[in-house]
């Protein structure tokens, strides 16, 4: 066992997370790494090794035990992203598009009925999950999304598209996912707020699969779609929650979203540390290890001193969030903002150390820096997350609650 494994502290602060920590770096390094070059190069999301994620009881890691969850927290979730995107991150953006996005918010937010027709296939592996909010023409400015959902006496008639939704499909023949977590606009009122969420299955009729998003930089082991909906049917018991008040959800859900990602970034961070360090310790240069070289030296330090504020940060933030409560905004942006910035920069600089070595795929670094940048980017980029932290600070009138 790792030796720092053994302590509970801050980053396991429990046996149960110990031990969760401890199996998922285990099969990590089994299962994972060994099909994370040639995922990244085929573009291939693997559905094989994903099913086994549900046999570890981690699809449905914050879903209470009685619909099939292991009914952990945050802090749990966290653990996960973190281990999972040390060897593939793109395998663990489909896992959190699954397991935070979707299964996390129907337990949060759908209804006893529904929980119970969705939640036991999602945590198992039967079904797969997405959640679809981006649109081809609405990203950052969300309230702005044009997909409608037109009521009808006995549901709903969904018509728009969707953009750049993880495993929106499962294969590369375009076959829609399982389940689908839906925001649309319902028109229940004229204010932009009026937002619903449906839960979508394969095989409704008008919902397909317009494009599977190929030849993206990173995360490339897992699968990207455009969503189309074309008069869909969607019947009334698939409305999740009340018409038009999806915008608390929505919320919320972005947040524990945000604290995955940022931990998805921590991963990335300390697989590059340990390859730079490895790499700087035996390779020699005039004479010399290049951790003899101050400028290798200033490389490795920074970032190690960087990954260790991030992942204080992340797991202080994550021991604080309720997944059940909206309004937690300030750290799950702050976080992201920060993690996913040194992530990348760490990925960067391993790559510099390891010099030619770095900059192919069987020395690691260079996919994870590739990875990496998506992290500036999806569930919110850096600059979404700079308004919106200085947004909330501002609207604190007394600053030494966060400060
Ligand atoms: C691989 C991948 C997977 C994804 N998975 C999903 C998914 O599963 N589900 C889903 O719904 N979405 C998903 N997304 C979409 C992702 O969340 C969006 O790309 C992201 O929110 C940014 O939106 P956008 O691409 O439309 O960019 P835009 O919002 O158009 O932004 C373009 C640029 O303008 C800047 N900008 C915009 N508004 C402001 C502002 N007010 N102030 C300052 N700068 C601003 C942005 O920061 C950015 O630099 C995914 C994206 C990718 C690439």
């Amino acid at each position: 066992m790792d030796a720092h494994l053994k302590n509970l502290d801050l980053f396991n602060p429990s046996e149960e997370f110990r031990m969760l920590r401890s199996t998922v770096r285990n099969f990590t390094r089994e299962e994972v790494e060994p099909q994370a070059l040639s995922s990244d190069r085929k573009e291939y999301f693997n559905t094989e090794l994903f099913k086994h994620l549900g046999g570890l009881g981690l699809l449905g890691i914050t879903v209470p035990e009685t619909y099939g969850g292991a009914g952990l927290d945050a802090l749990a979730a966290v653990i996960v992203h973190e281990e999972l995107s040390a060897s593939d991150p793109g395998f663990c953006l489909a896992f959190l598009a699954h397991a935070l996005l979707c299964a996390n918010n129907i337990a949060a937010n759908a209804s006893e009925e529904q929980k119970r027709r969705y939640l036991p296939k999602l945590c198992s592996g039967e079904w797969i999950g997405a959640m679809g909010l981006s649109e081809p023409g609405v990203g950052t400015d969300v309230l702005g999304m044009t997909t409608t959902a037109q009521k009808q006496k006995d549901g709903y008639v969904l018509n728009g598209r969707k953009m750049w939704i993880t495993n929106g499909t499962v294969d590369d023949k375009k076959t829609p996912c399982d389940v689908l977590l839906l925001y649309a606009r319902d028109g229940a009122s004229s204010e932009d707020r009026s937002i619903s969420t449906f839960i979508i299955e394969r095989g409704f009729s008008g919902f397909s699969v317009g494009q599977k998003i190929t030849d993206k930089l990173g995360m490339r082991a897992s699968n990207t779609a455009e969503l189309c909906f074309d008069n869909c049917s969607v019947p009334l018991q698939n409305l999740v929650g009340r018409e038009g008040e999806s915008l608390t959800h929505m919320m919320r859900n972005l947040e524990i979203e945000r604290l995955g990602l940022a931990a998805m970034s921590l991963g990335i961070a300390r697989r590059s540390i340990e390859v730079m360090v490895t790499y700087a310790n035996e390779r020699e240069a005039f004479g010399k290890k290049l951790t003899g070289f101050g400028q290798v030296q200033r490389l490795i330090a920074e970032s190690y001193s960087e990954y260790q504020a991030a992942r204080a940060y992340v797991y202080n933030t994550a021991r604080k969030i309720d997944l059940h409560k909206a309004g937690q905004r300030l750290d799950s942006d702050g976080v992201k903002l920060f993690a996913s910035r040194i992530g990348k920069q760490i990925a960067e600089r391993a790559i510099q150390v390891l010099g030619g070595y770095g900059y192919v795929g069987a020395y690691v670094v260079e996919r994870l820096w590739r990875d990496a940048k998506l992290l500036e980017i999806g569930g919110g980029t850096s600059e979404a997350h700079q308004k919106n932290i200085c947004a909330d600070l501002a609207r604190i009138s007394d600053l030494s609650r966060v400060l």
